[in-house]
């Protein structure tokens, strides 16, 4: 049994089996999720006996860091190594006071964008709600204990929207007051776009910041690097995109990847401001992260300029992001299951 698991009857259960009173539940939470334990030995205020036993019943880290990198800028990535041998990634990112998360939702992923890395061999299974807790709670290991995790973004590996069930109990555990604390505004869902699961988070009434993969102002681009517009469609994402918006009063975050000479034409800049004319929106550009093995290549400073000065003379509200952690292939679209050069920098797993 996995304790990062969150439905909490499981443990709930077996310490009323094992004869234990039921405040132990919020003891060994406290420890977690607070305290940042590393193992069951930490949790110093649990009987000897019964840390014995929960080490003997329970799993506490399901996956391996198979590698821990840091970059120059502060930025630190971790490979892991699931249970079942998969692997994925997850990155820690410094930025002022900031301290924010990037997490995985898939080992690998099916979407298919030609430009990402993350998705380059398929996907091969959803992750659990467990194992996206796990790696929050190893990438908190990594502050100093006076630091605290800030924001969290999933933009890891994987399309969030194919894996809500999983996804949704794991962010109620990173907003909980008995989890990390979190503010639903300081968390964001990024998608490749699929309106279905986009109109089922607007019904639940998530509050979470919802960020629209876009990369083209039209169907016949988009559908050239984002495989899966074929079958939904720039106006029916649009639209869900819309309707989360008048749910949730959160505003839009559209994100584009400028990559040279496909997208980053003055034509490509008037036919994205007038698409999204009108909207209370932020339009986020990534100018391309190279991927080893990937033809594309990042605009030079020229065409960014251009590209940003069109949007910006047409209204639209736009910001470049900063590039971090590329040094260690930890900036967007970097992540994939494994890497194939060994680093001589292997962590060992807390437990
Ligand atoms: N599947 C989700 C989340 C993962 S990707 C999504 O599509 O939004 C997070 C962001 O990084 C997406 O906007 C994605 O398009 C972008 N990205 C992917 N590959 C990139 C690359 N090589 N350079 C820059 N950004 C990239």
């Amino acid at each position: 049994m996995h304790l990062l698991d969150p439905s909490p009857e499981p443990l709930t259960a077996w310490l009323k089996e094992h004869g234990y009173p039921a405040f132990r539940a919020g003891q060994i939470r406290k420890w977690l999720f607070e305290n940042r334990a590393g193992g069951f030995a930490d949790m110093t205020d649990l009987p000897k006996k019964l840390r014995e036993e929960l080490a003997a019943d329970w799993m506490l880290w399901t996956s391996k860091v198979v590698r821990h990198q840091t970059a120059p800028d502060g930025t630190e990535k971790l490979l892991l190594q699931l249970a079942d041998g998969g692997r994925i990634e997850c990155v820690l990112l410094r930025d002022g006071d900031r301290r924010s998360i990037c997490i995985s939702t898939q080992v690998g992923c099916a979407m298919g964008c030609v430009f990402c890395a993350s998705g380059l061999d398929g996907v091969d299974r959803n992750l659990t709600s467990g194992e996206i807790i796990e790696q929050m709670l190893l990438l908190q290991r990594l502050l100093p204990s006076e630091e605290r995790l800030s924001h969290i973004v999933v933009m890891g590996m994987g399309e969030p929207l194919a894996n809500l069930d999983h996804l949704l109990p794991a962010l109620d555990v990173a907003c909980s007051d008995t989890g990390l604390g979190i503010s639903h505004r300081r968390i964001t869902i990024s998608t490749v776009g699929l309106p279905v699961p986009l109109d089922r988070l607007t019904a639940l009434g998530t509050a979470y910041q919802l960020a629209v993969s876009l990369h083209a102002p039209s169907d016949e681009l988009r559908t050239q690097i984002v495989p899966t517009n074929k079958s939904t469609g720039l106006a029916d994402i649009l639209s869900a995109a819309d309707r989360y918006f008048a749910a949730s009063g959160r505003r839009l975050t559209f994100e584009y990847v400028l990559l040279a000479e496909i997208n980053d034409r003055p034509e490509h800049a008037h036919q994205l401001a007038e698409l999204l004319q009108g909207r209370t929106m932020l339009l986020n550009v990534i100018p391309y992260n190279p991927v080893a093995g990937l033809p594309y290549k990042t605009p030079s400073g020229n065409a960014i300029n251009r590209f940003r000065d069109i949007l910006i003379a047409g209204g639209i509200n736009v910001k470049f992001r900063q590039r971090k952690g590329s040094e260690i292939e930890a900036a967007c679209g970097q992540l994939r299951r494994s890497t194939p050069v060994a680093s001589p920098e292997v962590a060992k797993s807390p437990a």
